[in-house]
């Protein structure tokens, strides 16, 4: 049978006076008392410390080998003790990466929410983008109305240059008779010819149907053959005149948040109302960009899959900055305004340099400052995919060539790579800033990640709302029965976490807060909703002044929080001054009389009416409103106890968790 209560004899710590003492288990207990009178020396010194102590006991000793030993805290003896926690107020022990969403992990639970109920968009265009299944993209056909007349396309040729002959008498060879080229409906045995540098679209009518009551054995097979032939993608072309048919259709379809996209950006406008794009790929068909279904990775910055490439989901970049690079303007680029260019320009540089300045139409002897914007960004950044033509002028005449430029700055971030000395990396560091991430805009993930959406926000806007918010958030979202299913066990998780630190008062922090900007009491607080939130059963916990900083109110919601711990089956004990606390204990320990050499003592045990009887306790007679306890206006500072070695591997454990 479990014990029921925490048997100390002999405690001796510190200024500990041979202190013996029965807690019952299962309680909110108070330790309380003058600064100094030994209360934390009993809470954390001994009981907390000999808990770790023998939870490494019973590690086995080859774990033991690499966790050395704690020393035994001086007390004869402690029984009935449970596995202790303690939820102190120091920030420290987090990883820097860790923010209140890591550390609750919450962020866990939204990444699987995203990634499983979350919306995908295209990041190129918008569009929603979903994987339909063959009988999904029947099923959207046969809802076209009776009687309308519609072809099968296959789309083989998306807006690529050529001439395509071999394609259309491969395609007579394969059974085919008609085709749409460029919108028309063409006879295979007379296409059209195509100019070769032009960008054409070439699709294949597979069949021409009529919509009946018995269409669907041929439809099938129609589509079967069109998405075989369009790598997963076909179009439903409505041929009868009403446009109407069509649009609402298409309407229908958007409404059902599948991929059926209008082709606006088609040769011929004509035919683009009539159009039904419908894919069996997680793809846009508009931008022709295919991505793999979004998984928990994909939502991770700290995943390949998911990491920002440009700044590798750090949020923020290290390059270049062009007003460092140009400390003083007067300068002409030749006369080296790019200061980091340090030697003069020779004359292969300078031709190359010519060539750009002749294409863009600039003279490279004008002061940098009089230089139009066009002339410095080609210059720094370069022309991208432009061929320029460069002349190299020599005693046998002109040698003309072409090639493109990659600007100034591309051959400084080279030597800055392939820099060996630290000297010189520190030296073109001088010219190089951080920045916030102009691809993810600080937001760490990549396009795709950040374009899924959930309830219209992406899972960075939803880290970025206070914590209230994102609870209203959530309770606000509104899913399909099929979406409930799938996430009510990660949404029930968010849920319950986010409720745990509106409970202890957090409510207006972000969850992108990062752990290291957190104040003492901040974090104590996170702790004690992460320790609700992880719903372990007899538990000791052991807290240290967790009032500290709060008003009334929020007051209230911890000592519920505290209640809640308890209830859930623990042993709560809590070194604390605060008189609203005491009231609500089931149990008070008064230490006394003095501080230091003048307390160790307990002066006073029991309920609150025990404790209010009391002759000896000070904290009796400040309860009874005879006295005032002079509540220290600046607190004792956090004294520095030995870290156990233990501590340590559990924080290591922990950053690692947070990393995840
Ligand atoms: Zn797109
Ligand atoms: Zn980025």
């Amino acid at each position: 049978m479990e014990p029921k209560t925490i048997t100390v004899k002999g405690a001796r710590e510190h200024n500990l006076r041979n202190v013996s003492l029965k807690l019952p288990r299962g309680q909110l207990i108070c330790l309380t008392g003058v600064s100094g009178s030994g209360k934390s020396s009993f809470a954390f010194d001994t009981l907390f410390a000999e808990g770790q102590r023998r939870y490494l006991e019973s590690l086995s000793s080859y774990a033991r080998q690499f966790l050395g030993q704690l020393p035994k805290p001086d007390v004869d003896q402690i029984t009935g003790l449970s596995p202790a926690i303690s939820i102190q107020q120091k920030s420290s022990g987090w990883n820097p990466r860790s923010t209140v969403g890591t550390i609750t992990q919450i962020n866990d639970y939204l990444r699987v929410l995203f990634a499983r109920v979350g919306t995908q968009h295209c990041p190129g265009c918008g569009q929603v983008i979903s994987a339909q299944s063959r009988e999904q993209i029947i099923a959207r056909i046969l809802a076209i109305p009776k009687q309308t007349k519609f072809l099968i396309l296959a789309p083989v040729i998306r807006g690529q240059k050529g001439e395509y002959k071999d394609l259309f008498e491969d395609m007579i060879r394969q059974g085919y008779a008609r085709a749409r080229v460029d919108g028309e409906v063409v006879s295979l045995t007379d296409a059209p010819k195509l100019a070769r540098h032009i960008r054409h679209y070439i699709e294949v009518v597979i069949d021409r149907l009529v919509m009946t009551a018995t269409l669907r054995p041929r439809l099938a097979e129609a589509v079967e053959a069109a998405l075989k032939m369009g790598d997963g993608t076909l179009i439903v072309q409505i041929v009868d005149s009403s446009k109407s048919v069509a649009s609402s259709l298409i309407d229908k379809a958007v409404q059902g948040k599948t991929k059926t996209v209008k082709r606006s950006k088609r040769v011929s406008a004509k035919d683009a109302d009539s159009d039904i794009l419908l894919s069996s790929h997680y793809a846009c068909t508009k931008c022709n960009l295919s991505f793999e279904p979004p998984t928990p990775q994909l939502l991770s910055f700290n995943a390949p899959s998911g990491m920002c490439p440009t700044c590798d989901g750090m949020g923020e970049t290290f390059d270049f900055d062009p007003e460092l690079l140009v400390p003083d303007p007067k300068k002409s680029f030749l006369k080296l305004a790019i200061q980091p260019m340090r030697t003069r320009i020779g004359r292969w540089r300078r031709h190359i340099y010519r060539g750009v300045a002749a294409h863009v139409g600039f003279d490279l002897k004008t002061p940098w400052v009089k230089l139009p914007q066009k002339a410095k960004d080609a210059l720094l950044h370069g022309l991208g995919e432009t061929h320029i033509a460069f002349e190299w002028r020599w005693s046998g005449g002109v040698w003309r060539h072409g090639a493109t430029f990659d600007g100034i700055i591309a051959d400084l971030r080279d030597k800055h790579r392939k820099a060996k000395s630290s000297m010189v990396r520190a030296y073109y560091e001088k010219y190089m800033q951080r920045r916030q991430c102009p691809d993810c805009q600080g937001g760490r993930l990549n396009t795709q990640a950040l374009a899924v959406r959930l309830g219209g926000l992406n899972i960075n806007e939803v880290s970025g709302l206070a914590i209230n918010d994102v609870r209203e958030f959530f309770s606000k979202l509104k899913l399909s029965q099929t979406q409930q299913f799938i996430a009510v066990e990660a949404l029930k998780e968010v849920v319950g976490r986010l409720g745990f630190l509106c409970d202890v008062g957090l409510e207006y922090l972000t969850l992108e807060r990062t752990a290291p900007t957190l104040s003492g009491g901040e974090s104590q607080r996170i702790r004690l909703a992460s320790q609700i939130g992880a719903g372990l059963v007899g538990v000791l916990y052991i807290l240290d002044e967790p009032s500290i900083g709060l008003h009334a109110r929020d007051n209230d919601r911890l000592l519920k929080s505290l209640c809640q711990l308890r209830d859930m089956g623990n042993t709560v004990i809590v070194v604390e001054h605060d008189e609203q606390t005491m009231r609500l204990a089931d149990e008070i320990v008064d230490f006394g009389p003095g501080p230091g050499v003048r307390g160790g003592k307990v002066m006073a045990h029991g309920n609150l009416q025990t404790i209010m009887r009391s002759k000896t306790s000070l904290t009796g007679k400040y309860l009874r409103g005879e006295e005032r306890i002079e509540i220290p206006v600046t607190r004792r500072p956090v004294v520095k106890r030995k870290k156990p070695a233990i501590k340590k591997t559990k924080t290591k454990a922990k950053a690692k968790a947070a990393k995840r």
